[in-house]
């Protein structure tokens, strides 16, 4: 099955590929399509349901989108739905990952209790009336100071509390074993492979 995935984050479409392997995802700009919805809900399900239903109507085939962000105890929950664009209403400018993350350590110094979770929504249309959304969470905390190269966004700066480690630390399979993203991948791909036959 082709899935169109409603986004334009590369590193989004790896991990959702990698975790839905046997579907192809293909992003609208791949497609030459014109696609910048405004992400105005107040909740992830929202934001995710939002970008599925803009991309629905412009290709009538079956979409999936993913919102997803970073919630901060020591910040109220914060950057939460806005953590794409954490601090750049500040800057008036966009941040690259790097200066968010660099922000956020800075946000943070001094701060004892460093407990965050990281939330993916993810909203699948199969047709005008057929539509799953699943939510999932990773809970950690910020580190100190970031480490690792792989993964993207904030993973140099996040700590999975099951293992320990920083996400950017860990090969990409072992990001997925506990991440959000694969923690919600792996459900949605149950019902894939069940509206598939497989
Ligand atoms: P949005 O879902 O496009 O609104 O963007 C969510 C933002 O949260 C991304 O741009 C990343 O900065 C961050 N984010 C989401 N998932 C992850 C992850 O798995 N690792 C690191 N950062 C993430």
């Amino acid at each position: 099955m082709k899935l169109y995935f409603a986004s334009g984050n590369e590193h989004k479409k790896a991990e959702l590929s990698r975790l839905l392997g046997g579907y192809e995802l293909v992003i609208p700009k791949e497609e030459g399509l014109h696609f910048d919805p405004v992400e105005d809900g107040t909740s992830f399900i929202e934001n995710a349901t939002i970008k599925a239903e803009a991309l629905y109507s412009i290709v009538h085939q079956p979409v999936i989108a993913d919102d997803s962000g970073l919630m901060v105890k020591a910040l109220g929950g914060a950057p939460g739905i806005h953590t794409a664009r954490y601090g750049e209403e500040e800057a008036g400018r966009p941040l690259s990952s790097k200066e968010k993350y660099m922000l956020l350590l800075k946000s943070m110094e001094g701060v004892e209790d460093r407990s965050a979770v990281f939330a993916t929504a993810l909203c699948l249309i199969l047709s005008d009336d057929r539509r799953f959304i699943i939510q999932e969470t990773c809970e950690g905390s910020i580190a100190t100071a970031p480490s690792g190269s792989n993964g993207f966004g904030y993973d140099p700066v996040f700590v999975i509390k099951d293992n320990g480690m920083i996400c950017a630390d860990l090969p990409e399979g072992e990001k997925d074993r506990y991440s959000h993203r694969g923690k919600a991948a792996r459900l949605m791909r149950l019902l894939l492979d069940k509206e598939e036959g497989r």
